[in-house]
């Protein structure tokens, strides 16, 4: 079943129902968003000469277009590759030619750094013109499409540094959603406002709202701050939105949503990243148990390993509901997850191990990288690359990740690109990046250099910290760029050559244990 199946029939269920909304107005009703995505499909098939299976990517920031274009895309049978809209254009372009985009559907901030910067053989177009060009078609099923076909392209990078595009099917997307629909509970009787990047876990969110006719909201002119805030959180009744703990510590600040604004608030999903105790206690504190919604997931089971349900968030016994809090819940609807060991074992309860998952969510590969394939689905289960421990109760609690990632404000930041980045530059002879903890951000990357012309360098630390910075911004999203230089003589390492990256992470004082997810 073709994923867009969900948007044709909620647009013949409720036509009329608010489907995409902008500040307190509704853009399009279901039944308009449909003709207006089929039409942008034909217009994908037509225009452009895209055929059932070639790849559209997305250099969008969130704007009410985002719908018509990703469901346009998938009701002609195409593959869409979001991307996130604060990535540099090398970057995208990267991703880009990994995929073999046919065209890059792009909002107007973006389609002149990506004509400038060359796409080769892809199509750019805005996606404004795109959308008003195509019109209004009337409404006809979507493209045939099997659940093993691909749907999405989620990338990720690795720790290898190489873009790595997990394959999500048309019956990845269908089951990750189904879940959503069992785990969420109430939680999607409501409309769903979009704080969150679409290209990540508030995309995938939005299914489950699409197979609900629920509202998509957007803040007005993409613009979060109180009064953008309280306007999306009262004009469609009870709203949900997703948020990762970064944007979730900052709505605690009632400068930024008021009490007021906090009371419209139906359900908070949150995840994406580590939630750290004291912090979900000021959340739970301000916003209440029963409107809290954890999620564990990655890009290859697209947001769906395991949940903390609202009632998780309470209980009486102050020892068990701790234990609750510093997990990441249960297995959700549909997966189901092992700690196992080196060998692929399951471990005993309580012990430490690698997390995997076996479900109908877990990706069909990696795009075009068998080997990467090969490893992360062996034995025939998902690795997530995640340490973990799952208790007798089934509830899994994260006490590390995979060893080197750093996770910046809920986006992932793999510390191999920037190294790669670093050593461009004629003066680095080394470097190594690790994230060091930061009370705002979760943690940020902090890099260690070794300079070329030694520790006697002739210019000023600062001066060659500036340089390097520059040539970050160059290359990369400005949130992957190193917070601090440390320029040092040598680089720790072992007897085999590799640096111990454990012992920079000592220095800038990285403390994994604590952490609660
Ligand atoms: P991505 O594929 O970009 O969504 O990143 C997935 C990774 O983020 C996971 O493998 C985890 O390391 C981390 N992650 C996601 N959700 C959570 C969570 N609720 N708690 C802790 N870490 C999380």
């Amino acid at each position: 079943m073709n994923i867009a199946t969900l948007l044709y029939e909620a647009a013949a269920r409720s036509p009329g129902a608010p489907a995409v909304c902008e500040g307190d107005s509704v853009l399009r009703d279901y039944r308009e968003l449909a003709e207006r995505a089929r039409a942008v499909g034909d217009a994908l098939v037509h225009r452009h000469g895209a055929r059932p299976g070639d790849r559209i990517a997305l250099a969008m920031r969130n704007t009410p277009h985002y719908w018509e274009i990703l469901f346009g895309a998938w009701w002609a049978g195409l593959v869409v590759t979001p991307m996130n809209a604060r990535l540099h254009p090398e970057e995208f372009a990267a991703l880009i030619e990994d995929c073999a985009a046919r065209v890059c559907v792009a909002t107007d901030d973006l389609t002149g750094p990506l004509a400038a910067q060359g796409l080769g053989a892809t199509a750019l177009t805005g996606a404004a013109e795109l959308v008003e060009t195509a019109g209004r078609a009337g409404i006809r099923p979507p493209a045939p499409a099997a659940p093993g076909d691909p749907a999405w392209l989620f990338y990720t990078s690795g720790t290898t540094g190489r873009p790595k595009g997990a394959t999500l099917t048309h019956g990845n997307l269908r089951a990750a959603t189904d879940s959503a629909l069992a785990d969420l509970g109430s939680g999607v009787d409501a409309s769903l406002l979009h704080i969150a990047p679409l290209s990540h876990a508030g995309g995938l969110f939005g299914l489950a709202f699409v197979a609900r006719s629920r509202a998509q909201v957007f803040p007005r002119d993409g613009v979060v701050d109180a009064v953008t805030l309280g306007e999306g959180l009262r004009a469609f009744g009870p709203t949900s939105f997703f948020a990762v703990p970064t944007i979730l510590r900052r709505l605690l600040d009632p400068a930024l949503l008021p009490d007021e604004a906090a009371g419209h608030v139906h359900r908070i999903l949150y995840g994406g990243a580590p939630m750290y105790a004291e912090d979900l206690k000021k959340v739970i504190a301000r916003f209440g148990p029963e409107r809290l919604w954890q999620g564990y997931g990655q890009g290859e089971s697209p947001g769906t390993i395991t949940h903390l349900r609202p009632e998780d968030h309470r209980g009486e016994d102050p020892v068990a509901l701790g234990r609750r809090l510093e997990s990441v819940g249960r297995a959700r609807t549909g997966v189901e997850v092992r700690v196992v060991d080196e060998s692929g074992r399951e471990v005993p309860a309580g012990t430490v191990g690698e997390v995997t998952v076996s479900g109908a969510t877990v990706m069909a590969g990696y795009w075009n990288d068998p080997e990467a394939t090969a490893r992360a689905l062996r034995g025939g289960r998902l690795h997530t690359g995640d340490l973990g421990r799952l208790d007798a109760d089934g509830l899994l609690t994260l006490v590390d990740r995979a060893k080197d990632l750093i996770i910046s404000g809920g986006s992932n930041i793999y510390p191999r690109e920037v190294e790669e980045v670093l050593l461009r530059h004629a003066s680095v002879a080394e470097a190594a990046v690790v994230g060091a903890a930061d009370p705002e951000w979760g943690e940020l990357p902090v890099a260690f250099v070794v300079l070329r012309d030694g520790d006697g360098a002739r210019e000023g630390r600062g001066k060659r910290a500036e340089e390097l910075e520059r040539h970050c911004l160059a290359h990369m999203a400005r949130y992957k760029r190193p917070r601090q230089f440390r320029f040092v003589p040598a680089l720790p390492k072992n007897s085999y050559g590799k640096v111990l990256k454990t012992e920079l992470r000592g220095l800038v004082g990285q403390s994994p244990p604590d952490r609660t997810g």
